[in-house]
């Protein structure tokens, strides 16, 4: 699932090859994606200029001009392939369609073709995405409606006090804490368990159980993981592998791989419904 350092790598993308140029082309292949959009068509945004792209927890907001934001969030299973004129390729996202293969696929459900030859596909073999158009000014207050909780990496990102204070209201495990968005916006399956692991937490333990060292471990672990897979352009997974072999995720999807800190098998567990990979000795298990 595209998680929030896929979705920080598409908006990058979209800043460094969309950006300044003018939208000339809109072919929209599947209209549902605009089911919750205040704009019912996308054709407004013909003849407009790409201004900026940002993001909030996992959602991209494409700035253009004629006062327009296109916002898109990718669900389980979307992608963005931007492809230029000099047929060079800047994809993130789900690892489907196959991105060095031809597009648009029979996923691809967006097209755009903008000024300078370059042209971006959305795909989503799921469908679960969504698309909506609406007016600039409107964007914060579509934001607000989502509840999400501070962000988890970058500027303004969550204080070490607020992560404290919004653990100790919970007694639920406490990866099943930070996996709610209101309480941190953008932490994905695969971040929480990589940074419960470098902050030798199990994440079974409660919420409000952690000591003041172990806070101050995980509010510096949050953002590191993060990071690092903002760094590679997100984690790659195929089949529930972890590649490259000895990169990130270090214990994600890595079962009976050697942890790296320990050499100890990494388990798989679930919690809360939710496959949860552990190192079972930098990480020992809650006291009954
Ligand atoms: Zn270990």
């Amino acid at each position: 699932m595209p998680e929030l350092p896929e979705v920080e790598t598409i908006r990058r993308i979209v800043e460094q090859t969309l950006v300044g140029r003018e939208i000339e082309e809109v072919n929209l292949r599947l209209p549902k994606l605009l089911r919750t959009s205040p704009l019912p068509t996308l054709n407004p945004l013909l003849g407009q200029q790409v201004l900026a792209a940002r993001r909030r927890a996992k959602v991209l907001v494409i700035d253009c001009s004629g006062g327009l934001s296109l916002m898109m969030h990718f669900k389980l299973a979307g992608q963005f392939s931007v492809h230029t004129a000099e047929g060079v390729r800047h994809t993130a996202g789900h690892p489907v369609p196959d991105p060095s293969g031809p597009y648009p696929h029979r996923t691809t459900h967006l097209i755009l073709a903008l000024t300078g030859d370059v042209t971006a596909y959305l795909s989503d073999v799921r469908q679960f995405g969504w698309l909506r158009l609406l007016p600039t000014h409107n964007v914060e207050t579509a934001l607000d409606a989502f509840r999400f909780g501070p962000e988890a990496v970058g500027r303004d990102s969550i204080g070490r006090e607020d992560l404290a204070a919004r653990l100790a209201r919970r007694r639920i495990p406490v990866k099943l804490a930070l996996l709610d968005q209101g309480v941190l916006a953008g932490l994905g399956n695969i971040y929480v368990d990589e940074a419960l692991h470098r902050a030798g937490l199990h994440p079974e333990r409660p919420a409000n159980s952690l000591a003041n060292e172990e806070l101050d471990r995980l509010h510096a672990a949050i953002p590191w993981s993060l990071e690092r897979g903002i760094e590679q352009g997100g984690a790659k997974i195929v089949h529930n592998r972890a590649y490259p072999r000895d990169g990130f995720p270090q214990v994600h999807a890595r079962a009976e791989e050697p942890c790296p800190t320990c050499a100890a098998p990494v388990v798989k567990i679930r919690v809360g419904g939710r496959g949860t990979y552990l190192c079972p000795v930098c990480q020992p298990p809650p006291r009954p």
